[in-house]
């Protein structure tokens, strides 16, 4: 935990459960994976975290925003105004394809009818999923029958529909195939996508819109996402002319978020230790949605009681009267009730994926440092 954050947890704890974003260490962060990515576009996932703060500090970096609602354009253009929008994702209205975004995700034969038949001008990139290994990924949109783009036969329907269209335009393929995984990985699955663009009867200039998916670890928050590397095999892969686009979420905002709370109480059940803390699960989903234990750091209250444990396994529990709101399980920590519960990676898919509602205890405050 950077010394910054460390000292501003300390002294929002009072107000605590809240967020805390740390956007000089998103400034860096952005600017450490941009200069990575020398030739490609980068955009950024907004629905991994729209918070505006975030947004214009990634602003700063990014060449646009991949959207996948019409809430979140709404949002982005009143935010960040003239920001250039990418819109992907399946079940698009009337409405949200009527947008006027600079590029469309077209995700099947029967929403491209739908645009066409609106007569609306459209500069689209066809959404794939591809017949390609996907194993080791936390999250599968591609490699099998799945709601997400279309299969190759999709795409054929596609193509003779756009003949001799002209207010839609296809320009190239999009293909956010899987989440979770390392630059080896996702180049392998670059090159599949690169060879099925080429492979088309196709625009000059093919664009080719690699998606998101570069993988955080939450068991190990030190081991990033090799970005040099996979800048360096993107290069590789590139062929003159072609633009080659990504749009990572959770990779870029992940490690930048911090969710501050305190303990409440501290009590042994069965032989096993809880600690309660203040929030829980409602404010930050994250570890229940994907079955893992969040990362944190105690800062112990300066007037520590005995009423805690010292190095002994710790599951950490928040208010919500479900045995499914626990933060972390087992493990080992001292900790006591009026200490200061700080967990990471809470940047990326926490508070707008949590369900704020249940139980109707208070929204967490939102800080901004930096
Ligand atoms: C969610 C999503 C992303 C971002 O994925 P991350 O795993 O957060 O990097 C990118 N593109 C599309 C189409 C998505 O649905």
């Amino acid at each position: 935990m950077p010394d910054a954050v460390r000292a501003y947890a300390g002294r929002i704890a009072g107000e605590s459960p809240a967020y805390l974003y740390d956007l000089a260490g998103l400034d860096r962060h952005a600017a450490a994976v941009r200069g990575a990515l020398p030739g490609v576009e980068l955009y950024y996932a907004v629905k991994a975290n729209p918070d505006p703060g975030l947004l214009r500090t990634l602003a700063r970096h990014v060449d646009g925003f991949e959207v996948a609602s019409h809430g979140e354009a709404a949002h982005v253009r009143q935010v960040l105004p003239g920001a250039r929008l990418a819109f992907g994702g399946p079940g698009k209205t009337d409405a949200e394809l009527a947008l006027g975004v600079h590029r469309l995700h077209v995700e099947s034969p029967g929403e491209l009818a739908r645009l066409l038949a609106l007569g609306v001008p459209a500069e689209i990139l066809l959404r794939v999923n591809l017949d390609v290994p996907v194993a080791g990924a936390a999250l599968a949109m591609g490699g099998g029958a799945t709601p997400f783009g279309m299969d190759p036969a999709g795409v054929r329907e596609c193509l003779d529909l756009l003949a001799g269209r002209r207010r839609v335009r296809l320009r190239g393929v999009h293909a956010h195939l899987a989440s979770g995984l390392d630059a080896g990985a996702l180049l392998g699955l670059a090159r599949h996508a690169l060879a099925f663009a080429r492979s088309l009867p196709g625009p000059a200039g093919l664009e080719i819109n690699l998606g998101g998916g570069m993988a955080v670890s939450y068991a190990d928050p030190e081991a990033r996402f090799d970005w040099a590397a996979y800048g360096r095999g993107l290069a590789a892969l590139r062929a003159p002319g072609e633009t080659l686009r990504v749009e990572p979420g959770r990779a870029l905002t992940a490690y930048c978020g911090w969710y501050v709370t305190r303990v409440i109480d501290v009590k042994r059940v069965h032989g096993e230790v809880f600690a309660v803390v203040a929030g829980g699960t409602h404010h930050l989903r994250t570890p229940a949605a994907k079955g893992h234990d969040q990362p944190f750091a105690v800062l112990p209250s300066p007037g520590r009681g005995r009423a805690g444990v010292t190095g002994e396994p710790v599951t950490i529990a928040g208010q919500l009267c479900t045995p499914k709101d626990v933060l972390a399980r087992r493990v080992v920590t001292s900790i006591a009730p009026g200490d200061v519960v700080v967990f990471g990676l809470a940047g990326a898919y926490a508070w707008t994926i949590s369900h704020h509602d249940f139980l109707m205890h208070p929204k967490p405050g939102f800080h901004h440092l930096g």
